[in-house]
Parts: structure tokens; sequence; C-alpha cells
């Protein structure tokens, strides 16, 4: 194995991670049940801004396309999007409004970077190593999203298509 190649584990992981991170950030939002969108609705730690979004139901995972922030609802540029590197220069802050980003990001994006590199060192090829990354990756997000009823649910979903993924990969 070369240090290339775990490199470029490296780099997979981490955007594995950023794209995990907006996963655990909005599918609970974009699949709230309606106990679940009252009770935020009224909660006073989610920004007006996501409140926003919650009413109008204009949250999904693929829209907005561009990170932002969750409070004031500044769009992150590029380099605020880098993972890792980014939370730090900022110091777990947002540029604009300077609330504090939970430090879960940059822990999902570390703890990324460390299995899909691990498992690009441990297993040959590339198949599996993409496997088993890709199935952390989904066992992350179920664990996390788990108390949310129906973002598990449509995990589930989610989940079996991979296991059906799984089982391809395993007898081809
Ligand atoms: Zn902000």
């Amino acid at each position: 194995m070369q240090y290339f190649e775990i490199g470029v584990w490296t780099v997979l992981g981490l955007i594995a991670g950023s794209f995990v991170n907006v996963c655990l950030d909005r599918l609970p939002l974009q699949f709230a049940d309606e106990e679940q969108r009252s009770s935020l609705l009224a909660s006073a730690e989610l920004s007006a801004f996501l409140k926003k979004h919650l009413r109008e139901r204009t949250l999904s995972l693929a829209i907005p396309a561009r990170s932002f922030c969750f409070s004031c609802g500044h769009q992150l540029n590029w380099f605020e999007n880098i993972p890792v590197l980014s939370y730090l220069l900022s110091r777990g802050h947002c540029r604009k409004c300077n609330a504090a980003i939970g430090a879960g990001t940059i822990l999902t994006e570390t703890v990324h970077a460390l299995v899909y590199s691990g498992c690009g060192w441990f297993l040959n090829g590339w198949i599996w190593p993409l496997t088993f990354s890709i199935n952390f990756s989904f066992l992350w997000i179920l664990g996390h999203c788990w108390s949310f009823k129906r973002t598990r649910k449509m995990l589930f979903f989610a989940g079996a298509v991979l296991l059906i993924l799984n089982l391809g990969v395993y007898y081809y």
C-alpha cells in the first residue's frame, strides 16, 4: 500500500464525513413527523431561520445545495466548507454570526477519515474497503438518527438497498 493510496482514502473519508454531517443535520428535520415538527417549532433552541425552513418544508438533503449555518443561514464559501480544516480555522464558530458549530461535526469527519483510510490499509483492492466504509457511514447515520422515528424508517429502506448492494459485492 502506497502513501498516495492512503492519502486518497483519507480524502475520501473526509468527503464522506462531510456528507454524513449534512445527513445528520438535515434528515431529522426533513422527515420530522407532525409531533416532532410542532415540538421543534416551539423549541427555543431551533433558530428562526430553521423554523422558517421547517414551516415551509423547504429543507431536504439536496436543497439548499450549499451548506449553511444553522443559526443565521449564512451560506458557506468553499473555504468554510473544507472538512476538519475549516472547523479548526474558525475555532468551531460561524464566521458570520459566531454561533458554535457542534464538535460532533469535526468528530464525524475525523472518524470517517480514520475508518476509510484504515479500510484502505487493511483490505485488498478497492471494492471491499469501499463497501465496508459505506456500511460504516450508514451505521453512523442510523445510530445518530435512531431516536427520530420517521427518519429511522426511511433509513431502514436505504439500509435494505445497501444490503442488496453488499450481497452483490459478496457474490460478484
Ligand atoms: Zn451563522
